[in-house]
């Protein structure tokens, strides 16, 4: 009987009841004392009750229909008690035809419950946190339908954005139920972008606004919906479609796309919402929570995987619902950016000025926000576990990506202790900002050129602030990775054309698609490898599968337009394979020129220095070669053996050690023998301590991340390479692991900041 009410009228016009009972005047309880009272006649049960959850995490009875009205706010529950905490602590609905004989049954005499028998509970769901429960109860048993427990869900998420907004309930009389979390929290995550924020929190995916959730015109809706999914679907087969990838590159996960995006229960569930008086966003955000209450729960990897499939496919929905043209979201002057993970565009189509920091649940160091976050300069702490559910848009936090956590809604002294450490950066900044013109010199009169690592358009933004005096490295792949889909010929000629332009004459050093490892591509997946750090990566690919190359490097000379062009490639492993890459170039200058395109003015080809092979076959390769560039990073992971993915090993040798510093030796003697000009370009290279020691072993380019420059030309500058020199070579028998100390202890005997 409770299905045929429902069925013939859906939850349409018992939405609009409540809205009406929320918006009037009344007081909070009376205005809740309503929305059960309709509820229950709506549904025809006996019983309908709301629990809202207390600062405390206990669920306490706010109001019922059909319960002893004098256990109201006497009657709670803790989480994982009784039926309601056991929704809670899963997060998702209980339906039970028998409810006293369930084993979380928790009887209290003080509500007078014992009749009723059949039970359905569904969470108050706001951003994927249940701030309460909504209950319903009949005396005889029999198991709820499908269509009710759907409908009571939608009543819920209604329920929960019009309590969780704050606009229809006053707060004082919610006392301290805990609609939003409000106590300080510290969390411990992992440093993608170094750097200290304070700031506001945006929520990447804010909940539709309440009074955006009903739809005045079903009918309307449903039309809007079936656009956007159309065009979702579309654009799904089109990036299908234009997915002529490397060989081994797996269709899985765009086909996992397409198979969501048709699939007809899905589309159901959109439909049925929007029917039963959702606007179309409401109704992707109710599918999208049930979803995340069913596969968040999931131990199985795989499953796990398909939630994050799905929060994309709804992410785009969304978008296509929005519309493409829709205005970029306003910021407040010092946004902090809280999501759980980002797509590849998303960080770019924020207000770099507003944006101070960046909050993730998940992602890693090479996940794509983590580098437009490093390319931006914006800290960001990212694999902060539970980090959605425990803010609210508008909370205060503090990123501090120096020690990788985030403190939401800080107490005044953590925020004092931040404001005097801001202070000290910003004093910091400014005396690298005066540096800017300064040229590298140390104190005895060696030239250091001290360049800067890149690889989006906006790195080009603070070029010129920096003071670098041109790009060591430009990571070509990062263009592939932060994409839709692949980047064609044009879209590569025009992004290295505007680098070129950018640096105005200064050199530029590109360096070809190093793909596999740890940059995958979305729209691209690779084969899995057992060990992807040693598998089909970087040249490799390139030798494989030439076309792709042959592309670049075609792009590359075309944008070079007659001016001097640089290009390096990234893991060579062996001279046939440097041998191989460079034909490719000369291929491919030859094909310009029988096109009418101008050659480069000048062509200079050169290889990384990655794999420790090439270190005992230097006396072959450098010959072939126009620079080399030691690629500190792989060099590192590959001599010890420790991937450098891995938080576990990754820092758990130093490459202040005689083993390091002996290889880099070498290879700096090798180069002044054949006069090959050669940079260092891994990470350690823009710290200055490191710096000191390179420079000691004679290394005059260094290739680093913007932020490096400034510090390391202070280390430059009050050097004196010579007894740096002496002082290093010394600490090259040493005999244990780290010569870190060592070597801060020669720093500070010679004066210098590092
Ligand atoms: C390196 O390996 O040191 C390097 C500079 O390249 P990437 O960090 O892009 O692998
Ligand atoms: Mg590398």
């Amino acid at each position: 009987m409770v299905a045929s009410s429902l069925a013939t009228r859906g939850p349409r016009s018992l939405l609009r009841q409540i809205r009406e009972a929320m918006a009037g005047d009344a007081p909070a309880q009376t205005k809740l004392d309503m929305v059960v009272r309709i509820i229950a006649a709506s549904m025809v049960a006996e019983v309908c009750s709301i629990y809202l959850r207390r600062a405390g995490g206990e669920l306490e009875l706010f109001a019922t229909q059909g319960l002893s009205p004098d256990a109201v706010h006497i009657t709670r529950l803790k989480l994982g008690e009784g039926l309601v905490g056991e929704i809670v602590r899963l997060g998702r609905p209980l339906n039970l035809k028998d409810a006293p004989h369930h084993p979380a049954f928790a009887y209290r005499p003080e509500t007078g419950e014992d009749p009723y028998h059949s039970f359905l509970g569904v969470p108050l769901l706001r951003g994927g946190r249940a701030i309460g429960v909504l209950v319903v109860q009949n005396r005889t048993e029999r198991n709820y339908g499908e269509e009710e427990v759907e409908d009571l869900q939608i009543i819920a998420m209604v329920l929960a954005e019009m309590v969780g907004a704050g606009d229809l309930l006053d707060r004082e009389a919610l006392k301290d139920v805990e609609i939003a979390p409000h106590r300080p929290e510290r969390l411990k995550g992992v440093r993608f972008s170094d750097g200290l924020a304070y700031g506001t929190v945006v929520l990447h995916d804010h909940p539709v606004a309440p009074e955006k959730l009903l739809s005045d015109d079903a009918e309307a809706e449903a039309t809007r919906l079936a656009a956007a999914v159309a065009a979702l679907q579309q654009q799904i087969d089109k990036m299908l479609e234009g997915h002529h990838g490397l060989v081994g590159a797996s269709y899985e996960v765009l086909e996992t796309y397409r198979m969501f995006a048709h699939d007809r229960g899905w589309n159901r569930s959109l439909e049925e919402a929007v029917r039963s008086g959702l606007t179309a966003e409401a109704a992707v955000e109710r599918v999208r929570s049930e979803h995340r209450a069913r596969l968040g729960q999931a131990r199985d990897p795989y499953l796990r995987e398909r939630l994050h499939d799905l929060e994309d496919l709804n992410d785009r929905l969304l978008r296509h619902l929005y519309g493409d043209g829709h205005a970029p979201r306003e910021l407040p002057e010092d946004a902090i950016l809280v999501a759980r993970n980002l797509g590849p565009a998303d960080l770019l189509e924020y207000d770099r000025t507003r944006l101070k920091g960046l909050l993730l649940e998940e992602g890693s160091t090479a996940s794509h926000a983590a580098i437009v976050a490093r390319a931006l300069d914006i800290p960001c702490v990212g694999r902060l576990a539970g980090l959605r559910d425990r803010v609210s848009q508008g909370d205060p936090v503090v990123v501090d990506a120096e020690a990788g956590e985030a403190f939401l809604r800080p107490r005044p002294d953590v925020v004092e202790a931040l404001n005097s450490r801001l202070e000290v950066r910003a004093q910091r900044r400014a005396v690298f900002a005066g540096l800017k013109d300064t040229p590298a010199f140390t104190k005895d009169g060696a030239k250091i050129t001290l360049l800067m690592n890149a690889g989006l358009a906006v790195d080009l933004d603070i070029l010129g602030e920096t003071g670098a005096e041109g790009i060591g490295l430009f990571r070509t792949e990062f263009q592939f990775m932060v994409a839709e889909d692949m980047p064609r010929l044009n879209a590569q000629r025009a992004l290295y054309e505007r680098v070129l332009d950018a640096a105005n004459g200064m050199p530029v050093t590109f360096r070809t698609l190093d793909l596999g490892g740890d940059k995958l591509l979305p729209y691209m997946e690779l084969e899995r490898e057992e060990n992807p750090a040693l598998g089909w990566r970087a040249v490799r690919m390139g030798l494989d599968r030439p076309a792709l190359l042959r592309q670049q490097l075609r792009a590359l000379i075309w944008a070079a337009r007659g001016r001097p062009l640089r290009v390096m490639f990234p893991l060579v492993a062996s001279v046939d394979e440097f041998r191989a890459a460079r034909a490719f170039v000369d291929t491919e200058v030859a094909w310009a020129l029988r096109r009418g395109r101008p050659a480069p003015s000048r062509l200079d080809v050169g290889a990384m220095i990655e794999a420790p092979s090439l270190v005992w076959h230097l006396d072959a390769l450098l010959p072939m070669t126009d620079f080399v560039s030691v690629g500190t990073n792989d060099l590192m992971q590959y001599l010890f053996a420790a991937d450098r993915g891995n938080p576990r090993v990754a820092d758990r040798y130093d490459p202040l050690s005689p083993p390091v510093l002996r290889v880099l030796k070498q290879i700096q003697d090798a180069c002044v023998e054949t006069g090959t000009p050669v940079s260092v370009c891994g990470e350690m290279a823009g710290r200055p301590l490191e710096a000191f020691a390179l420079v000691a072993l004679g290394f005059d380019r260094l290739s680093m991340p913007p932020a490096g420059i400034g510090p390391v030309k202070q280390m430059v500058l009050s050097c004196d390479r010579e007894a740096a020199r002496r002082g290093v070579t010394a600490l090259l028998k040493g005999t244990s692991g780290s010569v870190r100390s060592q070597i801060e202890t020669l720093a500070r005997k010679l004066y210098v900041v590092a």
